[in-house]
Formats: structure tokens, C-alpha cells, sequence
């Protein structure tokens, strides 16, 4: 009998509990942290902003000096950002500028669009202000002691500046996980090996080992490329045991389907097992993930198929939140849209289709013609896949699950 394919949910919440983090931080400047994963909480020792400040380029004043529109009051002092001026005195108003600390006494900034200066030592306030007005409070975005930015964050620029904007220069990062990385199939030929007008037949260039190493250099990933690995069962056993020796984790391409000339499996299985093999997912059916052994030392094990589609999905969908939760990244989940399909696609499938599929300028999804899971074309021309459920069909004005391809990468 025929084992049922393990739904993607299921398949997901398996491997991410198989996903404990490395051990190991690192210290970085900001400005090698983009893309890195938050190791400790950054709590900040300050204010943000540190002192009440001025909103607007303006005139910093008592608003009981002012209670009417046109009140003229003498300018004691001018208060550029950067420099704290005096406590201000009753019945006078002080020059003052964008981001400079509002003076003891005033409570309320009239911006300069609002006022006439007189004769230089004098300024009619033309519009009453009101409390507060224009006044940036201190703490109004960051109080001293709090959080700012949570173990497991995944910095980017926002999350870069806030670390500078409480004063680091420094962050603890998780370490990068080494990751083996190998080809399968004796059809692949390297690009650059071979002229085009060349390639034997049957050949094909290996396509997988680019975008693989690239998703998981853009993860943080450390890659040690093995290149492609003749499919038999030594030469795999020994790639796999020397990543077992080497890395965290291995990452294989090709070789975990059903035929003879498939021996990943059998090698993974004489180095260690198999926890998963077979999702309801389509493309991607022949996924595996498991752990291989050698010399004491012990790597994860992510096989991936070998159609470049298939490869490129199931690394997007599993793989990327396995390696993300690895290094102790907390919100790992794509964030997903409902959107309009501009298509139909009446067929159901017992498996949950990844469809690949572009905004279209109606703003409703378009789909790629060929949704065959060899046809790396599809790839790129996709923003995104539609994610369809089990059983479900779909027609032009359906709204659909669209996740985005930056959510993937
Ligand atoms: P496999 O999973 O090894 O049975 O391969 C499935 C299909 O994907 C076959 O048509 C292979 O030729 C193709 N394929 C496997 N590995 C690669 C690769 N690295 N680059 C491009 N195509 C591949
Ligand atoms: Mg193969």
C-alpha cells in the first residue's frame, strides 16, 4: 500500500522541531549585521529623543504669551539643533530650529511660516498656538530600559538604524551555519565546461547549484560547494559523510525520487535515516530531510528534488525556515495576501499547489502558461506563487493565497 504524502503543515512543523539552535554567537558592526539574526534583546540606555525637542524651524514660547493671533514678543535668545539654550524667560519667545531641545519654560513651537520677524529682536506671533504644539517629546519613541529589538529579529536596515539610534556600534549575532551543498545526476554538466553547441546528448547544465547557493548565501549560510557527486552509492555516501564531518547541515539536489539511479536515500540511510520523505506539495513531491553521521560528528539533512522548480520551491518553503530557526530566527512564516486570481485553473489535485503567477496590470494575478516543475522560466517571470489548497479550483475573481517571492528569498 501506498504510504499517504505528508501534508506541507505537518511536514513544516516536523522539521522545525528538528531545528534547534546552533550553538555559537558572533560580535558584528552594524555595518556587517544586515541579514544577520539577533543573538541577545537590545535594550536601550536612553531616551529617543533624549530631551523634548522642536518639531519645526520656529519660535519656542509660553502659549499664555501668545493667547491671541498677533502678539509680539521680544526674541531672547536662538537655539540652533545641537546646542541647549537658557530657560526662557516670561514674555519672550526664543528663535529655534529643527531637533534642538525646546528651552525650560516654553511649551508650545510656532513654526516661522506662522510668524513675522519684526526688527530682529522682535517677532509678531500670528497664529495662537496651543500646548505642545510641534514639541517632539523625549521618550516619545524610545523610554530608557526598553527592548527595542528582540532575540530572534532578522536585522535589516530599520532594524540596523534603531540599533544605532540607542547607541551600538556592535550587535551578537547567531553564527552562520556551514552548509554542504551537492549536486546529483551524471546528465549535469558545469556551465563553462562546455560550449552550448557541444553538450553531449542527454546532457544538461546543472542549473540547481546557482540559485541553491545563492538562496543560501542570502540565509547567512556558510557553503561548502561540493560541486556535483557521480550518482552512486560511494560517491554520495562519502559526500554526505564528509558534510557530516564538516557542516551543520547538508543540502543535496536530485536523487531522492524512486529509481535506481536515485541514491541519496540509501546513502542517507547507511549514514543515519530518514525522519521525512514525501510531501503533498506540487512541485516538490520527492522532499527529504533526515541526519547523517560520521566520525562522531552530525549534520542535518535536506534533499531537495532535482527539477529545478521543484529544487527552488521546496528550498523556499522548507529549507529557508529549518536554516532561519537554526539561527534562532522567531518569525519565520512568509507573510502571505489574499489577492485576485486573473485566471482559471479548474483542475483540483489531491497534492497543495504552488502556482507560479505575476501581478498583471488589471491588478489580479496572472499565471505562467507552463507550471511544469522543470521550467525554471516560470521562476523568473513569477512575483509570487499561489498557494492552493488540496481539492481547491480556481476562477478568474477567486481570491487566492499569494505569497510573494520577496517573502521567499
Ligand atoms: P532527479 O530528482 O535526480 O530524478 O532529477 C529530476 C530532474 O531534474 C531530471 O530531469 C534532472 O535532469 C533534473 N535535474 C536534476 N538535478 C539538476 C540540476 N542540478 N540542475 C538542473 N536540472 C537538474
Ligand atoms: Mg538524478
Amino acid at each position: 500500500m501506498k504510504t499517504p504524502l505528508k501534508p506541507l503543515d505537518d511536514a513544516l512543523a516536523e522539521l522545525l522541531a528538528h531545528a534547534a539552535p546552533l550553538a555559537g554567537t558572533e560580535t558584528l558592526s552594524l555595518f556587517h549585521a544586515d541579514r544577520r539574526v539577533l543573538a541577545r534583546d537590545v535594550v536601550s540606555g536612553l531616551q529617543v529623543p533624549p530631551r523634548d525637542n522642536s518639531a519645526m524651524d520656529g519660535y519656542a514660547l509660553r502659549c499664555a504669551d501668545a493667547a491671541a493671533a498677533g502678539a509680539q514678543l521680544p526674541v531672547s535668545q536662538r537655539i540652533p539643533a545641537g546646542h541647549v539654550g537658557l530657560p526662557l524667560a516670561a514674555g519672550t519667545a526664543a528663535r529655534i530650529f529643527t531637533g534642538a531641545p525646546v528651552p525650560e519654560g516654553a511649551d508650545a513651537i510656532v513654526m516661522q511660516e506662522d510668524c513675522t520677524p519684526l526688527d530682529g529682536e522682535r517677532v509678531q506671533v500670528n497664529a495662537a498656538p496651543h500646548a505642545g504644539q510641534f514639541i517632539r517629546k523625549s521618550g516619545e519613541d524610545i523610554v530608557r530600559g526598553a527592548v527595542v529589538l528582540t532575540a530572534g529579529t532578522r536585522m535589516g536596515p530599520a532594524e540596523l538604524g534603531l540599533a544605532a539610534s540607542v547607541g551600538l556600534a556592535e550587535i551578537a549575532v547567531a553564527r552562520r551555519p556551514r552548509v554542504a551543498l551537492f549536486s546529483t545526476g551524471d546528465e549535469l554538466v558545469m556551465p563553462g565546461t562546455v560550449a552550448p553547441a557541444q553538450m553531449p546528448p542527454g546532457a544538461i547544465y546543472n542549473s540547481n547549484r546557482f540559485f541553491l547557493r545563492s538562496m543560501l548565501e542570502r540565509l547567512n549560510c556558510e557553503v561548502l560547494d561540493l560541486g556535483i557527486v557521480p550518482d552512486t552509492l560511494a560517491a554520495t555516501t562519502e559526500a554526505l559523510a564528509q558534510a557530516a564531518r564538516e557542516c551543520d547541515v547538508v543540502v543535496t539536489s536530485g536523487g531522492v525520487s524512486v529509481g535506481e539511479e536515485d541514491h541519496v536515500k540509501p546513502a542517507v540511510s547507511r549514514l543515519g535515516a530518514l525522519d521525512l520523505w514525501q510531501i503533498a506539495i506540487k512541485p516538490g513531491k520527492p522532499f527529504a530531510y533526515g541526519h547523517v553521521q560520521a566520525d562522531g560528528r552530525r549534520a542535518h539533512f535536506i534533499g531537495l528534488p532535482g527539477n529545478p522548480v521543484s529544487s527552488f520551491v521546496t528550498f523556499a518553503l522548507l529549507a529557508r525556515p529549518f536554516l532561519l530557526r537554526l539561527q534562532g530566527m522567531r518569525d519565520i512564516t512568509p507573510k502571505t495576501m489574499a489577492a485576485s486570481a486573473g485566471f482559471d485553473w479548474p483542475r483540483p489535485d489531491s497534492r497543495r499547489e504552488f502556482l507560479r503567477v505575476r501581478w498583471g496590470a488589471d491588478g489580479r494575478l496572472a499565471r505562467f502558461t507552463n507550471q511544469s516543475s522543470g521550467v525554471l522560466t516560470s521562476m523568473v517571470w513569477a512575483d509570487g506563487l499561489v498557494d492552493k489548497a488540496i481539492g481547491q479550483t480556481i476562477a478568474a475573481g477567486d481570491t487566492v493565497r499569494f505569497v510573494p517571492l520577496s517573502e521567499l528569498l
